[in-house]
This record gives C-alpha cells, structure tokens and sequence, in this order.
C-alpha cells in the first residue's frame, strides 16, 4: 500500500518534523512522481546512485545521504547532497571536511550512533564518540556544519524495543546539545524512523524521518 506525501505528514500529529523521502533503488519517473506531490528532500544510500540522479533530476531537490559512505565515494555527492546523515567515523568526518573545503561548500552533517544493539554495523558507540568531541577537533572541521544525529533502531518487531532506542538516540542528542554543542545553534536534528517505526520515532523526539516503502512500495533490492 502506498501513500501520498500529504497523507504521511498529517499523521506527524506535530509541526516541524521533516520528511526525506527515501529513493534508493527507484527510478527517475517514480520520484518525480512524489515530486510533483510537492516533495523536494529526497534520501539516497549509495554514493554514485544520488550522483546519477542528482545530474537528471530538478535542481531544487535537496538530496540526502542516508547509507554507509566510503571515504573514496565521497568525492561523487559533494557537489549535490544537502546533508549527510551518516557520518559515523572520524576518518570519514575529516575526509568530507577536505573534500568540503576543496569544493568551496559547508555541508551539514549528523553523527550516526550505533542505537541498536547487534545488526547494526555502522555508528559511533556514544563513550568514543564523546571524547573525540570533547577533544575540540570538531571546531577545526570548519567545512562541516554539525547538525544532529542519526540512528536505526533494530529491525524487530517488538516496538518496546525500538522505542527504548530511539530514547537512547534522542538523550545522546540531548547530552551532547547541552555540552559539546552548547553554542551551536546548528545542532538540532534527531534523524530517526523509518516505515514502520517513524511514529514511535516523532513520540520520542525526531525532528526527522527517513520514509521509503511508505511512499514508494517494496524494494526489490537492498
Ligand atoms: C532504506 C532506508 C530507510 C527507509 O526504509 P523504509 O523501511 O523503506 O522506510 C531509512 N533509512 C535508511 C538509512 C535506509 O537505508
């Protein structure tokens, strides 16, 4: 069953959180169907497929990286992605920022953190994550605009898990707002939900929503 883009954002119930309409694997004609629904935030998870698009499609669609990025495929979305939800290493952080800085761009950024607690391969473990930031390194990156952070919960069924991981999420955002990033008016998203999950996601505090099935229908792959 699929929705409109209108009939997912009334069930928000709240103002102010922001839909990324996800893409991956769908071909030009499907998104620019969702796109005349008024939709412009568009996620994409591999680094040449939103480089593709990205050259055929309306410059006015703000394209987000939402998948695992290798250092060596950064170079493809500089020039298109509004905001990269995924960075989950340090060696990836300062990779962007050079790439960034070579290009002329500020690109806005959320730190992945690993929520869940065994599928999940990617995400900084929170104690790490921390003491890098507290090491005031971040403040040098100055091509990157630090802007929240990003979780999946697990892919189970039990809801009573997920919520307990979107908590987690949402308080590590909480932690590093009223530190780290005190001063940093910028760092504000809480990127979390997906189809099945996005409602429990804005209960527990998302600002913003990574929505694929929902609005596309199944994917055959990944
Ligand atoms: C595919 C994907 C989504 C969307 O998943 P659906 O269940 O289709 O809504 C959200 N976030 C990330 C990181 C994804 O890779």
């Amino acid at each position: 069953m699929m929705h409109t883009i209108d009939e997912i954002k009334s069930g928000f119930g709240k103002k102010g959180v922001q839909l990324v309409a996800v893409s991956k694997t769908k071909p030009v004609q499907e998104i620019m169907r969702v796109y005349r629904q008024g939709q412009r935030i568009f996620g994409e998870n591999r680094a040449q497929e939103l480089e593709r698009k990205a050259q055929q499609l309306p410059e006015d669609i703000e394209w987000h990286m939402i998948g695992h990025l290798q250092r060596n495929k950064v170079k493809h979305i500089i020039p298109h992605t509004a905001m990269i939800h995924s960075v989950d290493s340090i060696r990836l952080a300062r990779e962007v920022n050079k790439l960034a800085r070579q290009a002329g761009r500020s690109i806005p950024c959320l730190l992945q953190i690993r929520i869940a607690r065994e599928e999940s391969k990617y995400g900084f473990d929170f104690q790490p994550l921390k003491e890098w930031l507290d090491s005031g390194e971040w403040k040098d990156l100055d091509n990157i605009i630090f802007a929240g952070v990003m979780g999946m919960a697990s892919f189970v069924s039990d809801m009573d898990v997920v919520r307990r991981e979107f908590r987690l999420l949402k308080t590590c955002f909480d932690k590093l707002k009223s530190s780290v990033f005190a001063d940093a008016p910028a760092f504000r998203e809480v990127s979390m939900g997906m189809s099945g999950d996005y409602l429990i996601a804005i209960e527990e505090g998302s600002t913003m929503v990574r929505i694929g099935t929902l609005i596309f229908g199944e994917r055959s792959s990944y």
